[in-house]
Order: C-alpha cells, then sequence, then structure tokens
C-alpha cells in the first residue's frame, strides 16, 4: 500500500472513531445532566470542543503523513523520472528533516558526497536524454540495494537526488569514504556495461569532509562544487578546498575599504634562509586581515577579490608602508634589518600612479630602495605584454629586486621567461612537495634550478617544510629556502624574536 493510500485510510478510521466518540461523550453528558442537573447548552459545548480538537488533530495528523509523502515522492515527477524510488529524499528534505541534525551532531565524522555518473553540463541530445534517465534510474535502485546492507548501518547513510547528481551522507572513517567511492566506481560501470548505455560514462565524485563552524546547507553546497571543479577538468574524485573557499563578506568592497580605513590589515614576515651563508637573508611580507566581524582572514580568501575589484592597489600600498614603517623603525632601533618582498598583483601594474606611489612610500620613509623587493606572480609571464615589462623594469631602475613568485603553478608561458626583467625566482610550493619522496619531483626541481642558474638568476624555494627537502634543494645549488622547516609567517614582534634567538644561524644543522 502507498504511503499517500495509509495516510487516507488512517484519516478515514479517525473521522470514524470521532463520530463514535462523539455520539457515546453526548449520550454520557445528557446522562450526567439528568442525574446532577447540568445544563443542556454546558453539556454540548464541552462535547462539541472536544470533537474540534480532535478532529484539529486528524487533520493535523492527514496533513503531516501527505506531506512527507509529496515531499519524498516528488522525485517521480522529474526529469528522471526515478519511478516509485521514494526512498530518495528531494533535496531539502534531506537537508532539513534527514541530515541536519546528524550532521550537527557528528559533522567533523561525517562525508557530504555529491556524485553523477556523467557530466552534467553536457547537452544531450533526445535518444541520448532516454539512456541519461535510464542510467540514473539503475543507479538509484542500486545505490537503495547497497546502502540497505545492514553492514553500512553504522555509518547512518541518508541519500537524495538533486537535479542531475545524487547526494550521499555517511559518518566514519577516510577507508569507508575510500570504499564507497570505489564501488560506486564499480556499479557505474557495471550498470553502463550491462544496459549498454552509450554515454560517456565517467563517475565524478566531489567530497566535503564534514566540519563542525561550516553549516549543513554550506557543506552540502561544498559537495557540489567539488563534484563540477572535478567535471571541467575529467577528476574524478575532487574534496572540497578550504583554503580555495571564497567565503562572502557581507559588500566585500566596503568591508575592505572599512579595513583599510580601521588599519584592520596587519603585515606577518616569513623569514628566507641562505643555503651556503647559512643565515637569514630576507623576508616575505605577507597580509593578514584581522577583523573585527570575521576574525583573522587569509588573504587567499580576499586578494582575489580585491584584485577584481580594483582595490588591491590601496591593499598593496598599505602593506608596503607598513613595512617601510617597520624597516624605519627597525633603523631607528639599531637592528638588523633584512631586505623584505612585498607581494604586488600583475593587475595593478594598470594603476597609472602605481610606479610613483611605491618611490613615494619609500621616500617617505627614507627607506633604502635594495631593501625592498617585488614578488610578482607567474601569471606576468602569460600578461606578458611590453607595458608589463616596461613596470618591471620601472621598479628595477629604483632599484627594486623583481621576484617571479609561484613560478611551476602554471607553466604559461615559459618561453617569455628570457624576456622579462627578473632577479629572482621562487619555484612554487607544489614543485618543492615531493622532493623527498619522488624521484621524479626531485628531478624536476633540479630541472628548473639548473634551468634558473642558466639565466643568472637566484632561486628560492617556498614552501620547504621538512629538513629533507632542505639538503636536497642545498646539493642542488638552491640558493635560499623559505618555509614552515624554518618559520611560519610570524607577526613582527615575533619575527624579532625568533631572529635573535632562532637556532639556525651558522649552526651546521643541514
Ligand atoms: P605567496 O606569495 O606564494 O606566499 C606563500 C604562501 O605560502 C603564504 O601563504 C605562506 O604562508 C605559505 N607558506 C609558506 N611556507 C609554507 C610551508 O612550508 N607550508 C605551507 N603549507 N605553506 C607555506 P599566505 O600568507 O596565506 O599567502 C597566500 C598568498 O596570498 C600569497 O602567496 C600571495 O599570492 C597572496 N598575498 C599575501 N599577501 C599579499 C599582499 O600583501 N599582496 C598581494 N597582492 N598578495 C598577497
Ligand atoms: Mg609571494
Ligand atoms: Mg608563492
Amino acid at each position: 500500500m502507498s504511503k499517500k493510500a495509509l495516510a487516507e485510510m488512517i484519516s478515514t478510521i479517525a473521522l470514524a472513531v470521532l463520530t463514535v466518540v462523539y455520539v457515546v461523550l453526548y449520550s454520557v453528558l445528557v446522562f450526567a445532566n439528568e442525574k446532577y442537573g447540568f445544563s443542556y447548552l454546558t453539556s454540548f459545548i464541552f462535547a462539541g470542543g472536544l470533537v474540534v480538537l480532535i478532529i484539529g488533530l486528524a487533520i493535523f495528523v492527514f496533513l503531516w503523513i501527505n506531506e512527507t509523502n509529496i515531499q519524498k515522492g516528488s522525485l517521480n515527477e522529474n526529469f528522471y523520472n526515478l519511478g516509485k524510488r521514494i526512498e530518495f529524499y528531494n533535496l531539502d528534505t534531506f537537508t532539513k528533516i534527514g541530515i541536519r541534525r546528524k550532521y550537527q551532531k557528528n559533522a567533523d565524522r561525517s562525508f557530504i558526497v555529491s556524485y553523477s555518473p556523467i557530466k552534467t553540463n553536457v547537452i544531450y541530445e533526445s535518444y541520448q536524454a532516454d539512456q541519461v534517465k535510464e542510467l540514473y534510474g539503475y543507479l538509484a535502485d542500486e545505490f537503495i540495494a547497497y546502502f540497505k546492507n545492514p553492514n553500512l548501518a553504522k555509518i547512518k547513510p541518508s541519500y537524495c537526488f538533486d537535479k542531475n547528481s545524487f547526494l550521499f551522507y555517511f559518518e566514519g572513517e577516510d577507508e569507508i569514504l575510500e570504499k564507497i567511492i570505489k564501488d560506486f566506481e564499480e556499479i557505474t560501470f557495471r550498470l553502463a556495461k550491462e544496459h549498454d548505455i552509450r554515454l560517456f560514462v565517467q563517475p565524478y565524485f566531489g567530497v566535503y569532509k564534514g566540519n563542525p563552524d561550516v553549516s549543513v546547507f554550506q557543506a552540502i553546497d561544498n559537495a557540489a562544487i567539488a563534484r563540477k571543479s572535478g567535471e571541467s577538468r575529467f577528476d574524478s574524485v575532487v574534496f572540497f578546498d578550504e583554503t580555495k573557499d571564497t567565503t562572502t563578506f557581507e559588500n566585500e568592497l566596503s568591508a575592505i575599504m572599512n579595513a583599510l580605513k580601521n588599519d584592520e590589515f596587519e603585515v606577518y614576515y616569513q623569514p628566507k634562509y641562505h643555503l651556503s651563508h647559512r643565515t637569514f637573508v630576507g623576508m616575505e611580507a605577507l597580509v593578514r586581515w584581522n577583523s573585527p566581524v570575521y576574525g583573522m582572514v587569509s588573504p587567499v580568501k580576499f586578494i582575489n577579490f580585491a584584485e577584481n575589484s580594483g582595490i588591491i592597489h590601496d591593499v598593496d600600498m598599505h602593506v608596503l608602508e607598513k613595512v617601510c614603517q617597520d624597516i624605519a623603525e627597525w633603523k631607528k632601533r639599531g637592528k638588523r634589518i633584512l631586505p623584505v618582498s612585498v607581494n604586488f598583483s600583475v593587475y595593478e601594474f594598470y594603476c597609472p600612479t602605481f610606479i610613483d606611489d611605491v618611490v613615494g612610500v619609500i621616500e617617505k620613509y627614507g627607506v633604502n630602495p635594495m631593501l625592498i623587493e617585488a614578488e610578482v606572480t607567474e601569471e606576468t609571464t602569460a600578461v606578458n605584454s611590453f607595458f608589463v615589462i616596461s613596470i618591471l623594469k620601472k621598479l628595477r631602475d629604483i632599484g627594486i629586486k623583481v621576484l617571479l613568485d609561484d613560478f611551476g603553478v602554471a607553466f604559461s608561458n615559459i618561453g617569455n621567461l628570457k624576456k622579462l626583467p627578473i632577479d629572482i625566482l621562487k619555484v612554487d610550493k607544489s614543485l618543492i612537495d615531493d622532493i623527498a619522496i619522488d624521484h621524479k619531483a626531485k628531478e624536476i626541481a633540479k630541472a628548473v634550478i639548473s634551468m634558473a642558474k642558466a639565466m643568472n638568476l637566484l632561486v628560492i624555494a617556498e614552501g620547504v617544510d621538512n629538513i629533507e627537502q632542505a639538503n636536497i634543494l642545498a646539493e642542488n645549488r638552491c640558493d635560499m629556502i623559505q618555509g614552515y622547516y624554518f618559520a611560519k609567517p610570524l607577526p613582527k614582534k615575533e619575527l624579532e624574536k625568533f631572529l635573535s634567538t632562532n637556532a639556525f644561524e651558522k649552526k651546521e644543522v643541514l
């Protein structure tokens, strides 16, 4: 019997029972009235009120059952025609009834997986559309059967279908995620083969590992975002990357403008170590937004927006000003001064006052330009125009060294490297990560270092976080290294302490 029929039957019985209750109550009251002298009117109102209450209750029960039934069964009407598979919630019910409580309780051991068996943005011809529907139907049946396995009960699975993807929720360790992904891949390919589905079937999984600070709504969105990014580059399993999260600050532009006005941006410094001199020879200035509303915000969350909105120039000039202020103060206090590199976005090169502003700030604090380096990203090579090159040349004319940052992320146009007026090449962390564990990664890093040397560039490696990496880089004549192995980016006071007390300088630690 369908749930709808069941709901109707329950409400009919409820009504019949109510009628009987009414008659009985009424008779009792008539009897009581005769015996104890109640007025008929009082008795009638009493019984009537009771009946109205009970009817109200019955209507509520009916609507509630019927409503749940409608929500769960609404898949019947959608494009994919998942037939009677009412075990699949729709997104709204899945979120609010299916998983919200579970997620709130166990977010940090939960997984939300968004899954589709094909690229969802492809437009299918009508004959293929039938196959798409068919495939989704077979998958729905298999997934229902899969999660009914009693062995999986402890992972508390819930699933739903939304537009063109399935959503799964479960709790457990990483191994269970790996198993489910493996099984679903196997199921998908098997079904496509068994039913002769002639689509380009390729399973895509977007995974969001639960986080108690992230709402269930956001968590579901994040899983879908991860899946879509995988689809766009044929990457089957993609984990949502929190660091690439573009948190939207309410009215971002004015939030950043206010932050500038209220002096909420702080500069952290990360030391750079010279491998053969065995000493710290510089540091990189990295901005942090210490917001009273959002807390400590990482630059990855707002630099992109600042670039697109044009406010990046103000942010970078603010950072440069703080750096110059600090250098002037260190000079006054007779402290050791190391050159500081400042990140500049290539977008702001198009700001007509860029060079004048840089010169203005440096002069205002009487800082020797040799103490400032400009870090520009590898994107610069892609945007390689005469104009960009002319700006880089102007920076060097002032006495500011130019450092090409994140080298190797894109290798966008390696041939352009020879045309760029740069002094230092910074090898991206992604090229350094595996050098101590992967022979090929080591060879690539070696090749990049010797290429830079052949072009008379100094080389610095970023993201060095262990001694094995440091040793390999030293063996291969990398000039400088920067990374958590020595120090994370530090606030000014901590940096001063670090430089005066650290255990690395002049010591045979490498
Ligand atoms: P970047 O210039 O490539 O900076 C290096 C990033 O790697 C920094 O992240 C740093 O904290 C991190 N890092 C350094 N060593 C390690 C390590 O050993 N392990 C790991 N996991 N990470 C390491 P941060 O400070 O979050 O900055 C991210 C990016 O934001 C920077 O990348 C830069 O592109 C941009 N940025 C930061 N400050 C500014 C600024 O003042 N202006 C502009 N335009 N961009 C900035
Ligand atoms: Mg940098
Ligand atoms: Mg970098």
